[in-house]
Parts: C-alpha cells; sequence; structure tokens
C-alpha cells in the first residue's frame, strides 16, 4: 500500500517551494498506523511535488492554525514607517507587517556581520572576518537606536540576544553589555558564541565573567556534542578540544551558558550523551536543541530534515531511564510546533525529571507569553501545594538548579508552515528598526527566475 493511500488531511496552509522559495499552496496530513507521521507536501507549478515529513510521530504535532488579530491593525507599531538607515538587510521580506503587532518573547539583534570560524553550515551566511580590516560590525549608535525603537513601541523586551556573525567580535561588546544591564526595559540578555574568545583569550574572559556574575546575562554556547561524528560537516573542523576549554573557563568564571546543539542526522544518535555534558557543569543552565534548517550557507542538502519528535524520542530513549516523554511541553506563546520545553532537576538526591513531581500541562497558562522560566515562575504558579513546591522549598533550590531542554525547529522552505509564521514570537530587530520572524528574515528571497 503506497503512503498517501493511507493519508488523512489535517489542514491546508502556505508553504514554500524548497526551490525557488515562492510561497505555493500547501497540505498538511498524517498517516494512519503506530507511529502515525505527519507531512506538509505542496505542488510548484515550476518545480513539481516536494513532501517533507514534519513530525516522526504525530503525539508531538499539534493542530495549530494562524490567528487572524495578527492582521496589522490600528496602532500598530510598524505604520510607524520609516526604516532607521532606510535598508531592509540581507533578505528584504516586505509582507511581515503583523510581526509588530505581535507578543515578542525574544528579539534578536545582529551586532557583528563576520566571524572568527567559517561554519559550512551558517544560517547567517556570515563571512569569515574577525581582523579590524575584515571586521563588520554594526555600529554602537545604530545598534542602541534600534534597540530603543522596540522598546518604545513594545514597551518592553524580555530577552535581547545578540548575535551575529560572532559578536564578541564587537569592539564595543562590553559598552553594549552594560548599556544593556543599564535599561531597566530589557530583562535578560543572551550572546549566542561559538566560544572561540572565551577559550583563548584571558582578559576578554576576565571582562566577561565580570559581566555574567551581575546577573541578567547567558551564554547560548554552539556545541555539536562530544562525539566525533559531525564535528567537521557543521564547522569546518574538529572543535571539540576548544568547546571543551571554553566550558571549563565559563565555570571556573561562574559565567551560566546553554548549550545551543545543531541537530543533524550525524549527531542525533548523541542528544543524551550531550545533555550528560552540560550535566556536569553548574554553570550550565540546559541544552538548546536546533534541527539543522536550511536557510543561509548549507553543505549539508543531502543530510535527514528532522523534526521536534525526531528530538524528543532521540533524547528520551538514549536518556537511560531519565527522561521521560512527559517531561516535555509545546509553549503555548506561539504556534505550539515552535517551541517544546522540559526540565531535569539537579537535587541533592540526584538529576530527577520534572514530570516526577509536576503535571507540565498544568502550568502551562501561567507560562504564556514566555520563553524564560525560572524555578521562581514555577514555585509561584500554584504548584507550591504540590510535591514539586515541597522539593524546590526542602531543597532550597535555585536557578542554577534546574537544567533546562530547549527544541527550537526553526523553518526552511521545505518545513515552511505560515501559520506558525502569523503567530511567531521569536523576532530579529532588522537593520531598518523593524521587527520580523526569526525563520522568515534568514529564509532565502524567492527566485526571479520562475
Ligand atoms: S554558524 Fe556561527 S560560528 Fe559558524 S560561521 Fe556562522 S556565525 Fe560563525
Ligand atoms: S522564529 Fe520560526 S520557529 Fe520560532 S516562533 Fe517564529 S515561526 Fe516559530
Ligand atoms: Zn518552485
Amino acid at each position: 500500500m503506497s503512503l498517501t493511500s493511507l493519508k488523512q488531511t489535517l489542514k491546508h496552509t502556505l508553504t514554500r517551494c524548497p526551490s525557488c522559495h515562492h510561497d505555493v499552496p500547501g497540505e498538511v496530513w498524517k498517516t494512519t498506523g503506530t507511529p502515525a507521521k505527519v507531512y506538509l507536501s505542496r505542488t510548484c507549478p515550476d518545480h513539481g511535488e516536494t513532501t517533507v515529513c514534519i513530525s516522526s510521530d504525530a503525539r508531538f504535532y499539534w493542530l495549530a492554525q494562524g490567528n487572524p488579530s495578527n492582521s496589522c491593525g490600528a496602532g500598530c507599531a510598524c505604520s510607524a514607517g520609516g526604516g532607521i538607515d532606510g535598508t531592509l538587510g540581507k533578505n528584504a521580506h516586505p509582507t511581515d507587517s503583523s510581526t509588530e503587532v505581535l507578543s515578542t518573547c525574544l528579539a534578536l539583534i545582529e551586532i557583528v556581520d563576520s566571524c572568527n570560524l567559517a561554519c559550512p553550515t551558517c544560517f547567517a551566511d556570515s563571512p569569515v572576518g574577525a581582523s579590524a580590516a575584515k571586521l563588520k560590525d554594526h555600529p554602537f549608535d545604530s545598534l542602541i537606536a534600534r534597540i530603543r525603537g522596540v522598546l518604545d513601541r513594545k514597551g518592553r523586551i524580555e530577552i535581547l540576544q545578540l548575535s551575529g556573525g560572532e559578536p564578541t567580535l564587537h569592539p564595543e561588546f562590553f559598552r553594549l553589555l552594560d548599556w544593556i544591564h543599564d535599561e531597566p526595559r530589557i530583562d535578560y540578555c543572551l550572546v549566542n558564541t561559538n566560544g572561540v574568545r572565551i577559550a583563548k583569550e584571558d582578559a576578554f574572559l576576565q571582562q566577561l565573567g565580570e559581566r555574567a556574575r551581575r546577573g541578567h546575562l547567558q551564554l547560548y554556547l554552539q556545541y555539536d556534542g562530544p562525539q566525533e561524528a559531525g564535528q567537521k560537516e557543521l564547522r569546518g573542523s574538529d572543535l571539540r578540544t576548544m568547546k571543551q576549554l571554553t566550558m571549563e573557563r565559563c565555570e571556573a568564571e561562574k559565567i551560566p551558558f546553554t548549550l545551543a546543539m545543531t541537530v543533524t542526522d550525524h549527531n542525533l544518535p548523541h542528544l543524551g550523551a550531550t545533555i550528560e555534558v552540560g550535566l556536569g557543569f553548574q554553570a550550565c543552565r540546559g541544552v538548546s536543541f536546533q534541527p539543522m534548517f536550511r536557510s543561509g550557507r548549507n553543505a549539508l542538502e543531502e543530510t535527514a530534515i528532522l523534526n521536534t519528535a525526531d528530538i524528543i524520542l532521540g533524547s528520551v530513549g538514549q536518556s537511560q531511564g531519565r527522561l521521560r516523554f512527559e517531561d516535555f511541553t509545546p509553549l503555548p506563546c506561539g504556534d505550539p510546533n515552535c517551541a517544546t520545553i522540559g526540565y531535569l532537576l539537579r537535587t541533592p538526591i540526584g538529576v530527577r525529571s520534572i514530570s516526577e513531581f509536576i503535571d507540565f500541562a498544568s502550568v502551562q497558562g501561567f507560562l504564556r507569553d514566555k520563553v524564560r522560566y525560572e524555578l521562581a515562575d514555577l514555585i509561584q504558579c500554584g504548584c507550591e501545594n504540590t510535591e514539586l513546591g515541597d522539593i524546590l522549598h526542602r531543597f532550597e533550590m535555585k536557578e542554577k538548579d534546574a537544567f533546562r531542554l530547549f527544541i527550537k525547529p526553526f523553518m526552511d522552505s521545505w518545513t515552511w508552515d505560515q501559520d506558525r509564521i502569523d503567530r511567531c514570537c521569536t523576532h530579529v530587530i532588522r537593520p531598518d528598526g523593524k521587527l520580523d520572524s526569526f525563520c522568515r528574515y534568514y529564509s532565502p528571497q524567492p527566485s526571479s527566475s520562475c
């Protein structure tokens, strides 16, 4: 029996052709049987049909549709017009007006365009350029003006993520961290980094440590697992020794970090080992798994397209009983297929899974519109009478005792579902100061030859 003869349509949406990147109608459907799988199909008039599995197990797919109220309305900040410098950035998407009225859980800003590595896979397609002559950085005043613009329109930014290129190369990196720290309307700063400067430069490490110990700052440290498989494919060379040193130096300086793992079929069997590495460092707050997506520079076109279910199944299967499916829950702030979280707890009686103590689904309402949760949030969420509340109080647990697992399946043209874009809560502050969905900002422009 063929696959399509078993199909059950779940919804229709707008998707994209992976060849020309034009919008085309798409159909989301699932197979019968166990496990049921979810697929996204489309037919481009010029390039024919493409079908991609978007969930290897339908239990971890959420049937959700775009929110009509996201469309631009009165008072919409984007109608204020004109960008700061009149440019739209590397990927100019003119149809992003609704993004300004969506909840912005995380705002990302590129502060440097070039990098001190040359990864064959780089969603930002960053050119090499660490020397003063080649470095392409955004001027401090322009960055501040753009961030202030978002703060003035949105009121506050819960998480501001500094990205690039490699953001630590910015000549005024610490001045920027200090400005963010002193800006009361920004709650928390994340720094996306490959860790090279932390591993190699003592003075840089010391200055970073001083800022980190003030609080409200964390690194998103690029890390592709402790195994050899996949390292060269992802980064061009095996950087494991450098990454290990970076983690040790962060630990010594008490610089909190989350491991940010780009997952391909090379390192998919090593999710559990990566969690173990993270648990070995008190300064490590968790692991963010990002199935590789095919925007930007990508030399791994032939590898499998992975999805949230692959990560959940892999990490539970590789955890030797430490993790359970119930430890994961989708975040309700955007489309529930856009982010999934889970927690492990470091307790004096060992690492325990959070679902041993709490029904995660029951706190979802409380977690709405937040992608950064701390133990304090869970304590306030009404679980004080539950076993989790007892445990937190009995052991006087702190933020460092929670180890967060985060699954973030960014989309490319293969997996594009416009319903998810319509509810996007992860935004890039573009060079013109406007906000755009992360997935849309990094997606390729439609080709003009079709
Ligand atoms: S993926 Fe990150 S570290 Fe690698 S080249 Fe791109 S910006 Fe640099
Ligand atoms: S950036 Fe992409 S994956 Fe993240 S919330 Fe927006 S649409 Fe969803
Ligand atoms: Zn096409």
